[in-house]
């Protein structure tokens, strides 16, 4: 047990073993002592404002990041970020510009101004960066902000459903991406862009264990504590507190795009429709940020979209906590509760190679049958 833990411990019990009259210094254990205030979400159909669908750009093999010569031009690849695009965004982004750059290493990279295509959270990343690095950037995109996937996402800072495997050489990239991702989404923290820090709750009915995608990155999770039992105030058996970052997207994005502008950005709106019509472009340097795009632009059959089903309901102002899973009440699935701005997003679902942007009333259904079960039951806990 760590030493802040112990003294939180230690503190209730004696708080409430003074309280009791000593009676029972195990039973005042409870998670009143620490989490008063922390209240259940709100959910029921009549909530419902809308149902969000996203198709997540999952490559099993795990994004790409390279570069290669294209009709006379330096072409750079940074896609493929399945369901940790904005988590990863200003890693992978910082990855393409050295390769355009040279990363100070001379006789590497090219000189002159700088296509950047797509607008996601991945593209404006990359556009911004290189222009913090003094080229001049136009983005030629299909579609911008809010009309992206990087719109739909949660989005809570982590580096998750990235790829099948982190082992061997994507490992490496990943971390690499992963801990440059981080270090710049702090210099963004605050409400201009929508960023804030807050606390995880990760749900289970078992001990859990520390998944892939954070063992190699375990202290990115910060004041990672398990709770048991009365220790936390939800329903489940465990409760994993962790602190991660969490942004907005809508606000993000918004304000990447303002960033862009205001640094002298040029923004095309239009379908790159082949390779023919890239070639055609006035700049030295590409960028592909395309995203799940790729696989039709470059023809990497490797991009699969993964459907994300998303079901909102009016904003609950007091909720200030994200939780995942939700061990005996998700019935086998899995679930998720991130309050926004805009909305409290439920969510949970994950269906590799169905496209279509139709919502399923079916998991509309079951994304509120397991949230309403979980918050039923831990608003019978928590009084
Ligand atoms: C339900 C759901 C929840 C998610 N939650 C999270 C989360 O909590 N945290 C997280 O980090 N990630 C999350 N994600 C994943 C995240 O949304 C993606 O990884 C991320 O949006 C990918 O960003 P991108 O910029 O590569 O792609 P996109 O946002 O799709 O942007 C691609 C851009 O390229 C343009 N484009 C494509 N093809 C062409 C073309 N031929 N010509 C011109 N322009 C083109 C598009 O118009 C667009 O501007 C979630 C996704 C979903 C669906």
């Amino acid at each position: 047990m760590d030493r802040r833990r112990w003294l939180r411990l230690t503190a209730g019990a004696l708080a409430g073993g003074l309280a009791a009259g000593c009676a029972s210094v195990a039973g005042r254990r409870r998670w009143e002592d620490t989490f008063a205030g922390i209240r259940p979400a709100r959910i029921s159909p009549e909530r419902v404002i809308r149902v969000d669908v996203g198709l997540r750009p999952y490559r099993s093999e795990g994004f790409v990041v390279r570069a290669e010569s294209f009709a006379g031009k330096l072409l750079v690849h940074n896609y493929g970020h399945g369901g940790g695009g904005v988590t990863l965004s200003w890693g992978t982004a910082d990855m393409a510009a050295d390769l355009v750059t040279g990363g100070g290493r001379v006789g590497r990279g090219r000189e002159g101004d700088v296509a950047v295509i797509g607008a996601g959270a991945v593209g404006l990343a990359t556009a911004r960066l290189l222009q913090r690095r003094g080229r001049t950037v136009t983005i030629y995109a299909r579609d911008l902000p809010p009309d992206t996937t990087s719109n739909i996402a949660g989005a809570q800072w982590s580096p998750t459903s990235v790829a099948d495997s982190l082992h061997g050489p994507f490992g490496v990239q990943f971390e690499d991406a992963s801990r440059r991702a981080h270090r710049h989404f702090q210099t963004l923290v605050g409400p201009d862009y929508g960023v804030r820090w807050i606390d995880n709750y990760f749900l289970s009915e078992r001990p859990p264990g520390i998944p892939g995608y954070m063992a190699r990155i375990r202290d990115l999770y910060p004041e990672l504590e398990d709770l048991e039992g009365d220790e936390h105030p939800f329903p489940t058996r465990f409760a994993r507190r962790v602190v991660t970052m969490f942004i907005e997207p809508p606000r993000y994005l918004r304000a990447l795009m303002r960033d862009f502008r205001v640094a002298g950005g040029r923004v095309v709106v239009g379908e790159i429709a082949d390779r023919g019509q890239l070639a055609g472009l006035a700049e030295p340097v590409i960028v592909n940020c395309t995203g799940l795009g790729a696989r039709d632009l470059f023809g990497d059959d490797g991009v699969v979209p993964v459907k994300g089903q998303l079901v909102v309901l009016r904003p609950q102002p007091e909720l200030d906590y994200l939780t995942i899973g939700g061990g005996r009440f998700s019935r086998g699935g899995s679930q998720y509760m991130f309050p926004r701005a805009d909305g409290v997003l439920l969510g949970g679902t994950f269906n590799r190679g169905e496209e279509t942007l139709q919502p399923n009333a079916r998991q509309t259904d079951r994304i509120l049958e397991v949230h309403g079960a979980l918050f039923d039951a831990m608003a019978r806990k928590v009084g």
